[in-house]
C-alpha cells in the first residue's frame, strides 16, 4: 500500500477543504485550532498502471498550512504525527509532499524517531525527490527544443543548484543532456564551490546575473514572496521550469518569449478517482500530481519498499534512470508546454 502526505496551499484553502469534507468545526476554526488539529487520513484510493497492475493507497492531510512555517514546534509535530498515522495504518511506502519533506530535512527530524509509542521506520518514507529531479530534467529536454532552444548550445541556470533536487538536476544536465553551460545559483558559497568541483564545471553566478544569460531557468528553491524579476532583461525565448513550491513563477515572469512551465508535475495516462488533487490547483486534477507523490505510487507498483529518496544530495543518476523507466512504464508523462506554441520570440 502507498501513502501520500500532503497539506493545503494556504490556511484559507484548508478551511475551504474542511468545509467540503464536512469538518465544520475546523472550517470555522482559527489558526490556533488548526495548529492543534491531528492529521487525517482523508481518502483511500486505487490506481491501475498501464501494465494492468492495480494498487491501493491512502492520502493523509497533515493539517499543516504554510502559515505555520514559523512555528517550529507545530510544524515538527504536524509532520511527525502524519508519518506516525501512515505507519500505524500499515502503509508500506509514503511520500512526504509539499513542505513536509523540507520541514523534515531542515528541522533535522531524523533525530526524532520516537513519536509517543511509535518508533518511526524510515524505510517506509520517501521524499520523492529522485522522481521530481528526473521529471524536471525531462521537462527541460522535451520542451526547450519546442521553443527552438538547442540544449547543446544553451546556458541553463539552476536556481537552488546545491539543493537535493537542484544538485541532481545539475548532474543529469551536465552528464546526460550535455548542455553547453550550467549557471549555478544559491546563497551559500562553499556548497556551490563543492558542487562545481563535483561537476567539473558550471559557472557560479548571482541570481540577477544568471537570469541575463540563461536560455533555460530551472527554479528549485522556495523563493521569497518579495522576489521580482525584470522580465524585459530575460533572453527570448526563455524556458522557465517552476520546480519550487508553491508554484507562483508565472505571476513574477511573463511576457513575449517567456514560457513558464509547472515543474515536477506529471500526468497519468488515465483518470484517478480522488478528491485531493482537486484542491492542489492542478489543471487536470484527475490525472496530474506532484512527481514526489507519483514516486510513492511507482515504488508500490515496483514493490520497492524502501526510503528510495532520503537525506540530502544522495540522488544518483542510476536511481534517476530506475525511477524514470518505471515512470514511463506505468503510464506517467512529464507535464509539457501546450502544443500550440509559437517558437518565435
Ligand atoms: P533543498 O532545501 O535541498 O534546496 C534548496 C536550494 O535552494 C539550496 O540550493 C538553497 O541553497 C537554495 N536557495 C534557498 N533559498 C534561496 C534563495 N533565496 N536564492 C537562491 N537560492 C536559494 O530543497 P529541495 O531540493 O528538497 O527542494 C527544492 C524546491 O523544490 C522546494 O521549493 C520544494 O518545495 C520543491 N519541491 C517541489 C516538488 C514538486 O513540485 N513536485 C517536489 C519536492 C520539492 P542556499 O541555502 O545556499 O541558498
Amino acid at each position: 500500500m502507498f501513502g501520500l502526505i500532503g497539506h493545503s496551499t494556504s490556511f484559507e484553502a484548508a478551511r475551504e477543504k474542511a468545509r467540503t469534507l464536512g469538518f465544520e468545526e475546523f472550517a470555522e476554526g482559527d489558526l490556533d485550532v488548526w495548529c492543534s488539529a491531528p492529521p487525517q487520513l482523508v481518502e483511500h484510493l486505487q490506481v491501475t498502471s498501464a501494465t494492468g497492475k492495480t494498487i491501493e493507497g491512502a492520502y493523509i492531510d497533515s493539517c499543516f498550512v504554510p502559515e505555520m512555517l514559523s512555528r517550529f514546534k507545530t510544524a515538527r509535530r504536524k509532520v511527525l504525527s502524519a508519518m506516525e498515522l501512515a505507519q500505524k495504518n500499515g502503509i508500506d511506502i509514503t511520500a512526504l509532499g509539499g513542505f513536509t519533506s523540507i520541514i523534515f530535512e531542515n528541522f533535522n527530524l531524523l533525530k526524532e524517531q520516537q513519536i509517543r509509542s511509535t518508533t518511526l521506520e524510515w524505510e517506509r518514507f520517501t521524499t520523492g525527490n529522485t522522481h521530481t529531479a528526473w521529471v524536471i530534467c525531462r521537462q527541460v529536454e522535451t520542451n526547450a527544443p519546442k521553443l527552438g532552444i538547442d540544449l547543446s548550445q544553451a546556458r541553463v541556470a539552476v536556481i537552488g543548484a546545491t539543493g537535493d533536487i537542484g544538485s541532481a538536476v545539475c548532474r543529469w544536465l551536465s552528464q546526460r543532456t550535455g548542455v553547453k553551460e550550467l549557471l549555478l545559483v544559491a546563497r551559500q558559497a562553499q556548497p556551490l564551490l563543492d558542487l562545481q568541483q563535483e561537476l567539473g564545471g558550471g559557472r557560479i553566478l548571482k541570481l540577477e546575473e544568471a537570469l541575463l544569460e540563461a536560455d533555460v531557468v530551472v527554479w528549485v528553491a522556495s523563493l521569497p514572496q518579495t522576489l521580482s524579476i525584470d522580465a524585459a532583461s530575460l533572453k527570448s525565448p526563455c524556458l522557465m521550469i517552476d520546480g519550487g513550491y508553491p508554484k507562483n513563477l508565472d505571476t513574477k515572469a511573463s511576457g513575449n518569449g517567456i514560457h513558464v512551465l509547472k515543474g515536477g508535475i506529471v500526468e497519468f495516462f488515465s483518470d484517478i478517482t480522488w478528491q485531493m488533487m482537486e484542491m492542489a490547483e492542478m489543471d487536470n486534477p484527475k490525472r496530474q500530481m506532484f512527481a514526489c507523490f507519483a514516486e510513492a505510487i511507482l515504488l508500490e507498483f515496483e514493490g520497492i519498499h524502501t526510503n528510495f529518496s532520503w537525506g540530502r544530495n544522495n540522488i544518483s543518476l542510476d536511481k534517476m534512470d530506475l525511477i524514470g523507466a518505471a515512470s514511463l512504464r506505468h503510464g506517467f508523462q512529464a507535464l509539457g508546454l501546450s502544443a500550440q506554441i509559437d517558437p518565435t520570440p
